[in-house]
């Protein structure tokens, strides 16, 4: 066999590198990981097995069942506004897929496209996958990691075809205003850019509110609105997303769909249906459970000596300055692993403007927290 030359020299990834470690050691509070704790709610799970009962059993519909498209943007007016019709809603595998079927139906070989560093890794292999450029801005942590307007202006070139933003933002867990926002907009519409707007964290915003990308005035007809039920309803393991866009690229994308995974499984999208219009109380209540974690995490990271954190915006994610201690982002974080038992991710991570920092997830209970937070603030004293 001889496998493709892209993938001779396939290596861990930072996060996978330290996810190997902690599957072998005893004792780790891992806080490196990316989904909620809690399982899918059972009325949920009951509403898929009702569905099979009920004979949705077979192909879906390509972009997803009408009824489920419906829910999502009834969902999207009811919390954000967001005004969308069915035909430009696409039900997807995940999160996941909405931005690698746009980047497909989008790209030419060659096209630029923007991320903002720091990023949720996967984007930029995407990028690569359709023969394209990623091209990285730094963010800072004074600017809340949002990029500034010339930063984004400096990274456009004749080539520049699309921008990924991401907010509330993974790894950073910062939540871009307004403001940020509409200066974002105006050089899209200048430089005529396409915006992939990954929105996946929407229900969990703790200051300020979420502004979707596509809400800014002329920004409808060149965002695509992705987001889905993996971190909103605590549903990663049904692999369940979708994406919000203009019509004409939506079409395109079901067709590039059809030729991958022809359709979404048929009870997920069921269940996420009934989800979608019926769990806005328990979106409140998990909402305020990952409020309180991140706002105790924030508090007693900023107790430790040599560590700065942010207060909590949004996702469930802090990222925490650790540049104090003189460590690197790396070292740091596999000394708290091997010293004290807690993981966490370094922010280099997320590309270059994550050194300095590390990830950590509140997606473990208040206990747990607690415990990881008393080794964290031993380990920092003995540095
Ligand atoms: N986008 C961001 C920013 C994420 O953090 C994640 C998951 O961690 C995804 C997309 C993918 O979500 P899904 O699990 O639904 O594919």
């Amino acid at each position: 066999m001889r496998l493709a030359d892209r993938y001779s020299n396939l290596q861990p990834s930072g996060m996978m590198k330290i996810f190997q470690a902690v599957d072998k050691m005893d004792g780790v509070i891992n806080l490196g990981i990316g989904e909620p704790d809690f399982d899918t709610e059972h009325d949920i799970v009951d509403a898929a097995a009702a569905a099979g009962k009920d004979g949705f059993t077979h192909y879906p519909p390509l972009p997803g069942y009408i009824d489920v498209r419906e829910a999502v943007c009834a969902y999207w007016k009811r919390h954000h506004s967001l005004e969308s019709t069915p035909e430009e809603v696409l039900f997807t595998s995940g999160g996941m897929q909405s931005p690698h079927l746009a980047m497909q139906a989008l790209l030419n070989l060659g096209d630029e496209v923007i991320l903002i560093e720091p990023y949720f890794g996967p984007y930029s292999a995407q990028v690569e996958g359709c023969g394209a450029v990623p091209v990285r801005v730094e963010t800072k942590e004074e600017n809340g990691f949002a990029p500034t307007a010339s930063d984004l202006e400096k990274a456009v070139t004749p080539r520049t075809k699309a921008l990924l933003l991401n907010t509330p933002n993974n790894p950073t867990g910062r939540v871009y205003p307004r403001e940020r926002m509409e200066k974002i907009a105006a050089i899209a519409k200048k430089h005529d850019l396409f915006v992939m707007s990954d929105e996946i964290y929407e229900s969990l915003v703790y200051r300020g509110v979420h502004v979707p990308f596509a809400s800014l005035p002329g920004m409808r007809e060149r965002t695509l609105t992705m987001a889905g039920m993996s971190k909103s309803h605590c549903m990663t393991g049904w692999r369940v997303g979708y994406a919000i866009g203009p019509a004409e690229l939506i079409k395109i994308m079901v067709v590039i769909a059809s030729a991958q995974t022809f359709g979404v499984n048929s009870l997920a999208q069921k269940a996420s249906a009934y989800a979608l219009t019926n769990h806005d109380a328990k979106l409140k209540e998990r909402k305020n459970i990952f409020a309180s974690r991140m706002q105790y995490v924030a508090s007693r990271l900023n107790e430790m000596k040599n560590v700065k954190c942010a207060e909590a915006e949004g996702a469930f994610y802090l990222f925490p300055s650790v540049k104090g201690t003189g460590l690197k982002s790396e070292e740091f974080v596999w000394k708290l692993l091997e010293n004290s038992r807690v993981a966490s991710i370094p922010g280099p991570a997320f590309g270059a403007s994550g050194e300095g920092f590390i990830r950590i997830a509140c997606t473990r209970s208040m206990d747990e927290l607690t415990q990881a937070m008393d080794r964290m603030e031993a380990f920092c004293k003995s540095l």
